[in-house]
């Protein structure tokens, strides 16, 4: 049985209008409390725009923490998921995997944390394996749209007042930490951090991303940090200020479509150690392979779909490789967070109230944002 919003808030919601999204009797199906509800925001059907909206939280397990969330990141893929642009989704939703906030209960078997401290969740909540969690073959549990095998029904995101997470899904938030900053690396900070650490990009090495937004930034400056010389591949000729700003040594501006989409491809082949790409949406790796060194590799982390224009010759030719890397394990979340934390490594962010969600969502996918959008969650609270 699922657990979402009261029949009043349907009534409420869809007096005025004529498309009918769900009748009483079928909200009425889905009701359950489990005391008193929590504020959300998220959406009744695909596509729909964010609502205020009540959730109810499963009860608290002995291993349980129970977070009142504080900051809650933006991420692409929330807009995917609301969308409907990764296939059928469950809804209502509640989107939000990379959040922060305060401790505010512990059950009795939670040995790391205690009421007061700051915790963070990025996009898995529970999952068959340890220490690579994301890899679980049963399916992880994801922070949102998921079934919970820990509740009745599904999982609802950090887009809300509170949340309820076993302990070994939460990240502990180093003292100091600027906690506004902190939600982008739950996701984007892992993810490009993980492939980094396991395809070792060391000092000097020549490293680039492809795509400058929510991701690609973190990740150039992860790499920039480790001493690598990056080079960034970017659609938006305005960003390049940017990326030099944030450490970049190159800046290319490309056009997937264009015949020759890489304009100083002559210089670029055979130089890089490693390519990094955060585009989300399929394209052309065809001009990218070239520009590989010897037994050097191009990880793809965003795009979910077919890669176009991978030519065998251009891997064999210098025994190069194409991979992918899904978010990170999560040891290595904790160790993004601390990493970044001890070495003043901050996202750049714009801060939004909830009522401007929907705003976020359209600026994200006009590519107008600098460069992550983070929830201000407790400015409701206040306000
Ligand atoms: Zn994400």
């Amino acid at each position: 049985m699922d657990t979402v919003v009261t029949d009043t808030f349907f009534l409420e919601k869809f007096a005025d209008r004529t498309e009918t999204v769900w009748t009483r009797s079928d909200a009425s199906q889905i009701v359950e409390h489990h005391g008193a509800p929590t504020r959300a925001y998220g959406a009744l059907y695909s596509n729909g725009p964010i609502h205020s909206m009540n959730i109810d939280r499963r009860a608290r397990l002995p291993d349980d923490v129970a977070i009142d969330i504080l900051y809650c990141g933006v991420c692409h893929s929330d807009i995917h998921m609301i969308r409907g642009e990764w296939g059928e989704q469950p809804f209502p939703m509640v989107p939000g995997h990379e959040f922060v906030g305060r401790v505010s209960a512990v059950g009795q078997a939670v040995t790391r944390f205690s009421p007061g401290d700051f915790a963070g969740v990025g996009c898995m909540v529970d999952s068959c394996k340890a220490g690579l969690e994301q890899y679980c073959t049963k399916g992880t549990t994801v922070t949102y749209a998921s079934p919970d095998p820990r509740g009745p029904g599904r999982t609802y995101g950090g887009y809300a007042e509170r949340i309820v997470v076993r302990e070994r899904f939460v990240v502990k938030i180093p003292d100091g930490a600027d906690l506004a900053f902190t939600p982008p690396l739950l996701c984007s900070g892992i993810t490009t951090f993980s492939p980094m650490q396991h395809w070792r990009l060391g000092s000097g090495q020549r490293f680039a991303v492809i795509g400058l937004g929510g991701l690609g930034h973190t990740a150039l400056k992860l790499a920039v940090h480790r001493g690598a010389k990056a080079t960034v591949f970017t659609t938006s000729a305005d960003k390049a200020k940017d990326a030099y700003a944030m450490g970049a040594k190159d800046v290319v501006v490309w056009q997937p479509a264009a015949t020759d989409p890489i304009p100083l491809a002559e210089q670029m082949a055979n130089r890089f150690n490693f390519l990094l790409s955060t585009i989300p949406l399929p394209f052309d790796v065809a001009p990218f392979l070239p520009r590989l060194r010897q037994d050097d590799i191009f990880v793809n982390v965003g795009a979910p779909g077919v890669i176009a224009g991978v030519s065998g010759g251009a891997l064999w030719n210098q025994r190069r490789s194409i991979a992918g890397s899904c978010i990170g394990g999560m040891p290595e979340t904790q160790e993004v967070v601390d990493y970044c934390s001890a070495n003043a490594i901050r996202p750049q962010i714009e801060l939004i109230r909830p009522d401007q969600i929907d705003e976020s969502y359209l600026r994200v996918e006009r590519k107008d944002v600098r460069y992550r959008f983070v929830i201000d969650l407790a400015s409701d609270r206040i306000g």
